[in-house]
């Protein structure tokens, strides 16, 4: 199956059929599953039998959407989770220890953030920040108890890109693990593991399923380090619901025709933006005038979804800019098919200090697009008139 297309597989790999010969994999909507005798139930509890036990272990549907993950990562396992915060936090504290320290890119989802600086101290688990323009730098960080280098590329909410190759060698040569959270390219349009990643996270929530519906996450990586993070999901219960699990299955049989789509709307919107009189730094991966094009050209197939540009303005400019919307959405999700804005000085990043903001690379006019799958003329002219009332 391994040389299949990404398309096909994503079609064709699903789970194991029942007795009843359905042709599309059904919702297994249980909490338990039975044995045939006490012999059976040893086996299976001391895993000498790999079977389900447990929804909270494992689940048909929540294996066929980790299993689904893992070949178009090229992985060798993967786990599913609730949401994509429990798939961050869940996988770093399965194989972090006190004392540990992370080495991160500063520009991270919000809640990532969060875990860093206010909930692991407390377990005595340390972190270091780069800044995406100085990652050449990274290597001064190290400290001799730096376990992991974490990073998202590309960035939010700044759609900045970090060159995985270089973290990758670095990783290798320092012996640390390299984790990605690979939220905004999807397994589509980038495999950090080709470029020595070790772990990768995504949030389910997003492109994943595409259409503002469920929440889940999913790690896939090296098979020892998912063993470890398996262990400690089912003591402590992050478990994705079948349910969720099963849509996010289907939703992957249609991700490529949809970031096909998702991403020719946003190159045309950013060229469109690029030429507005209001807007200033538009930054997508595939303009040429992004800081690090020539690195997302060699490491995604496309731009993805998501621009950033800053209004002239600052940020009351950009929370009248909000206000005049009138067809795109204002909601806190991002890759939905219905187009998407937010402010996030003053929504996602809100509760970052104005330093921690600037840092960052959040200026008070920055605006999030996350592009849709409507025909891309109206969502051009919805911003137009945003922008030039
Ligand atoms: C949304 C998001 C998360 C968290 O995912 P949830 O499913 O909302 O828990 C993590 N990382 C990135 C980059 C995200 O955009």
């Amino acid at each position: 199956m391994s040389n299949q297309h990404f398309e096909t597989g994503a079609v064709r790999n699903q789970m194991q059929r029942s007795a009843f010969s359905e042709h599309s994999a059904p919702v297994y909507l249980t909490s338990s599953y039975v044995f045939d005798d006490a012999e059976d139930m040893r086996a299976s509890f001391s895993e000498e039998k790999e079977r389900n036990i447990y929804s909270r272990f494992t689940n048909p549907n929540t294996s066929e959407f980790a299993e689904k993950v893992v070949i178009m990562e090229g992985a060798e396992a993967g786990h599913a989770f609730a949401t994509g915060m429990s798939a961050v936090f869940s996988s770093l504290a399965a194989l972090l220890n006190s004392g540990d320290h992370i080495i991160s890119a500063r520009s991270i989802f919000g809640s990532t953030h969060g875990l860093f600086t206010k909930y692991f101290p407390k377990w005595n688990i340390s972190h270091s920040y780069f800044n995406v323009n100085e990652a050449d730098r990274i290597e001064d960080l190290i400290k001799p108890e730096t376990k992991v280098i974490f990073a998202e590329t590309p960035t939010n909410p700044g759609v900045d890109i970090l060159d995985l190759e270089w973290l990758g060698e670095v990783a290798r040569k320092h012996d640390l693990l390299l984790i990605i959270d690979n939220c905004f390219a999807t397994p589509y349009l980038q495999n950090p593991i080709d470029y020595g990643a070790d772990l990768v996270i995504h949030s389910a929530t997003k492109l994943i399923d595409g259409q503002g519906r469920v929440l889940g996450g999913v790690t896939v990586g090296k098979a020892d380090l998912i063993r470890e993070i398996y262990l400690f999901s089912r003591n402590t219960g992050p478990a994705l619901s079948p349910f969720n699990a099963w849509i996010l299955s289907k939703s992957l049989e249609t991700l490529a025709v949809r970031l096909d789509r998702h991403c020719e709307n946003a190159l045309k919107v950013a060229a469109f933006l690029e030429k507005e009189e209001q807007a200033e730094q538009v930054k997508y991966p595939f303009l040429k005038s992004h800081p690090q094009y020539a690195i997302a050209r060699k490491q995604m197939k496309q731009g993805g979804n998501i621009i950033s540009f800053e209004i002239k303005g600052g940020i009351e400019a950009g929370r009248k800019f909000i206000d005049r919307i009138q067809m795109c959405s204002r909601t806190a999700n991002l890759g939905d098919s219905r187009t998407i804005v937010t402010h996030p000085p003053s929504t996602t990043h809100g509760r970052l200090s104005e330093e921690e903001r600037l840092e960052a690379g959040i200026n008070p006019g920055l605006i999030r697009i996350s592009v849709g799958l409507e025909h891309v003329e109206d969502i051009i002219k919805d911003l137009k008139q945003a922008l030039r009332s």
